[in-house]
């Protein structure tokens, strides 16, 4: 460990901060979304810009630190944050800028899809992003990127047009098709393997202001009729459709009738968000569906709906998820995930089935580094409760559940839903291109100074 003069030195070298144990906003600079994860950094780089990355990869370097990077915190397995190394917390670095005529976004590393919704959506334009507004762009495009326009207009990573890239030697360059292209390719879901992403550059569409919405919430005892009713609503479901159906805890708000509140449920939760005459008949079905206990099919802002759903999985309850993608639900598939799901292990759980298809599966699997472009679903087993005293009933409620439907799964798992006993599941993250992306590591970063991540190790020369 470095000196405290060293550290001093360090200090004055960043213009935006260092925290230190025992500072006063130590405690709150250490704090990830998931309440499990409890580790203390020896230090906190709060980085203001690309040359603080540089400078706190420099140091890290020549001290042989641990470094881990914090974007949004929302990571579940916690890999934002280390244990005695250094934390490199890119959550000011959050500016974005838009080109409305060439319809990109630039955005800063440690910007959360809140940003970037609020400074595209003024314009009528968005990209793909995930479904929690205070999620960070770093951590969800560097996996993929899952969300409501992803079947339109494929994965956040399927959008991106380049990157800049602090590398583990304190190199600042930049990635796209021409520039390091390895490297960009690599970033295209291979996780923060390779460098610290200190700005993205995204592809808009035209999105909004409203996309129509359609929501249902039913008794969890008709979860297989509901089940087989989403199935066949996204068998042929155009691409500017995205539905996901989950089993929920129904919140106790004065919408819901009062018997049902605290009690599990099923949600079919859609999105069409191409032109709304077209969405009303798409989604007419889902209207007329059974008896939700709440139900509407309306129009509602693009950027409304996108943090609509933040309440639900509050900062610093505490979380275990559990993951799987699925190319079909079979009627076994639903019965196993319908007997398992009459109780829920805690409030803050969402547990189901967010659909890709569409633009996501018309990429070839090797032409990004996510290669799971032939599953229709994702399975996420996403747990939640309060208090620590229900870790050990919850943790193993996920598995059971994750055991259970493993026999109707594809076999992969999307790096972004892996948990902190996960960290084996390289090949089913990356599959196909697990051995590309060890060279490109080895390229890039041969001593795996990024390691607190899914790791990617470096391939072995000969
Ligand atoms: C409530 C919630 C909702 C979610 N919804 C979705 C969804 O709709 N769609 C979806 O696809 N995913 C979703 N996710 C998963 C999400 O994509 C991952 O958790 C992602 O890792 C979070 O990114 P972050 O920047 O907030 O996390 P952090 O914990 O800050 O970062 C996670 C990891 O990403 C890497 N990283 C982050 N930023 C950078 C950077 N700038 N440069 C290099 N490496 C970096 C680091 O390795 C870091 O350890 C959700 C997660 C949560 C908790």
């Amino acid at each position: 460990m470095p000196d405290a003069s060293t550290i001093e030195k360090f200090r004055e070298s960043l213009t935006g901060g260092l925290i230190l144990p025992g500072d006063a906003d130590y405690d709150e600079a250490r704090r990830v979304w998931n309440g499990m994860i409890d580790r203390r950094p020896a230090m906190i780089a709060r980085c203001a810009d690309a040359a603080d990355v540089a400078t706190a990869v420099d140091f890290a370097r020549d001290h042989d630190l641990t470094v881990s990077i914090r974007c949004g915190g929302h990571g579940v397995a916690g890999k934002a944050v280390c244990d005695d190394g250094l934390m490199i917390d890119l959550s000011q670095m959050d500016a974005v800028s838009v080109d409305v005529d060439a319809r990109t976004a630039r955005i800063e590393g440690g910007a959360r899809l809140g940003n970037l919704d609020a400074a595209t959506q003024p314009h009528g334009l968005a990209t793909t992003a995930g479904m929690v507004s205070e999620t960070g762009v770093g951590g969800l495009t560097l996996g993929g990127g899952f969300g409501y326009l992803g079947r339109r207009f494929g994965l956040t990573i399927d959008n991106l047009l380049a990157a800049e890239v602090v590398t583990a030697a304190g190199r600042q360059i930049r990635a796209n098709a021409t520039e390091n292209p390895d490297l960009f390719w690599a970033l295209r879901g291979g996780g923060g393997n390779f460098g610290i992403v200190t700005a993205f550059e995204f592809q808009l569409h035209a999105v909004g202001p409203d996309v129509l919405v359609g929501q249902s919430f039913f008794p969890i005892s008709e979860a297989g009729d509901v089940l087989r009713f989403y199935r066949e609503l996204m068998g042929d479901a155009p691409d500017e459709l995205a539905a996901s159906a989950f089993a929920v805890t129904i919140p106790p708000a004065e919408a819901f009738p009062e018997e049902y509140r605290g009690e599990p449920g099923i949600a079919i939760l859609a999105c069409y968000s191409g032109d709304l005459e077209e969405g009303n008949a798409v989604l007419a079905p889902l209207g007329s569906f059974g008896s939700p206990i709440l139900g509407f099919v309306q129009p509602m802002p693009y950027v409304e709906l996108q943090s609509s759903f933040d309440q639900g999985v509050p900062d610093g309850q505490r979380y275990y998820w559990k993951s799987q993608f699925q190319r079909e639900l079979s009627d076994e598939a639903i019965d196993t995930f319908v007997a398992h799901v009459t109780t829920l292990p805690g409030p803050f759980s969402l547990v189901g089935f967010e659909p890709l298809g569409g633009a996501i599966n018309r990429v070839d699997a090797d032409a990004t580094a996510f290669p799971h472009r032939d599953a229709q679903f994702a399975l996420g087993i996403w747990s939640g409760w309060g208090d620590p005293a229900d870790d050990d009933a919850g943790i193993a409620w996920t598995r059971q559940l994750h055991a259970a439907m493993a026999p109707f799964a594809s076999g992969g798992v999307y790096s972004n839903y892996q948990d902190q006993d996960d960290d084996g599941r390289t090949s089913d993250a990356f599959a196909c291109n697990l051995e590309r992306l060890k060279e490109v590591k080895a390229k890039y970063d041969p001593e795996n100074f990024f390691r607190i991540n899914q790791n990617i190790p470096p391939a072995v020369s000969e």
